[in-house]
């Protein structure tokens, strides 16, 4: 049983967590969005979902009962459960007049120079990696650590030691990702900053990060290791699935996501040289001629 997660909670001097309030199988029990700052004015790190009111009525209170207002918002990553309340948060606690800058890693394509907060006329204001968003009380450090996605940034709470991980870190089962690559890299970077608490996207505080994201990398690196012992073991080049049915002790309705994870590993294996593949379907080691 997952611990339960409650509406509003105060995690430290300088934190509070207002669940968004959009449970589903994807954001677990909703995206975790968190009010940071000592001072009259603070940081909204991500903002769940649109449309939903038992959010905004949440986090209105939790500014009125501290007597605080926002003065930015920093959103992790563009996916849909972390922008979606912005417009909502601009017209129902901001109001018409007033507008805060978003902060946001921009995409990498060219044309996402124009990315806008879903049916919000405003702006992001882009940062870059290491950039430092300050409030009272609080400095943000923007790491960038993509992977979930191409725009992904953690931040990094100084005076606490903390990390706020996005979808990075997730606090309970394990998080996807666009590219395993970069995302490995990306738990690498986390790791090297020895957080003493981490403050996910989803999920609960992870209060041993290091431990957590170490577990984490052994189990890529272990499940990497069975992939490379299969190509090598096999007369022949190999498909996702033919490795799938070699390694995992799963039933057959699982083999298709399953098979997707080795196809991640595939590409990561590629990236490095250590695996080649003619039409990405048929892989063998590299340097290893097909019989
Ligand atoms: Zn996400």
């Amino acid at each position: 049983m997952s611990t339960i997660i409650p509406r509003i909670e105060r995690l430290s001097s300088r934190v509070i967590r207002i669940l968004g309030c959009n449970p589903s199988p994807m954001t677990l029990q909703g995206t975790n969005t968190y009010l940071v700052g000592t001072g009259k004015k603070r940081i909204l790190v991500d903002t769940g979902d649109s449309e939903i009111p038992e959010y905004i009525a949440n986090l209105k209170s939790v500014l009125k009962e501290n007597d605080v207002q926002i003065e930015g918002i920093i959103l992790t990553h563009y996916h849909h459960d972390h922008v979606g309340g912005i417009a909502n948060i601009e017209s129902n606690i901001l109001g018409p007049s007033y507008r805060v800058p978003l902060y946001k890693y921009k995409r990498s394509a060219k044309d996402w120079d124009t990315e806008r907060p879903p049916n919000s006329n405003s702006k992001y204001t882009f940062v870059n990696d290491n950039q430092t968003i300050s409030t009272e009380g609080a400095t943000l450090k923007a790491v960038y650590t993509p992977g979930h996605t191409d725009d992904h940034i953690a931040l990094h709470l100084l005076e606490d030691s903390a990390l706020f991980s996005g979808d990075c870190v997730l606090g309970e089962g394990t998080a996807v990702f666009e590219d395993l690559y970069e995302y490995m890299n990306s738990l690498k970077i986390l790791l090297s900053l020895k957080p003493d608490k981490i403050y996910p996207g989803h999920g609960p505080v992870i209060d041993n990060p290091v431990h957590g994201i170490t577990y984490y990398i052994n189990h890529r690196n272990e499940r990497e290791s069975q992939i490379i012992d299969a190509l090598g073991n096999s007369g022949r080049p190999m498909t996702a699935l033919d490795i799938v049915k070699k390694i995992y002790q799963i039933p057959e309705h699982l083999y298709p996501p399953a098979a997707v994870n080795v196809n991640n590993h595939l590409s990561k294996l590629k990236r490095e040289g250590r695996a080649t593949s003619s039409d990405d379907e048929h892989w063998q080691l590299a340097g290893k001629s097909a019989l």
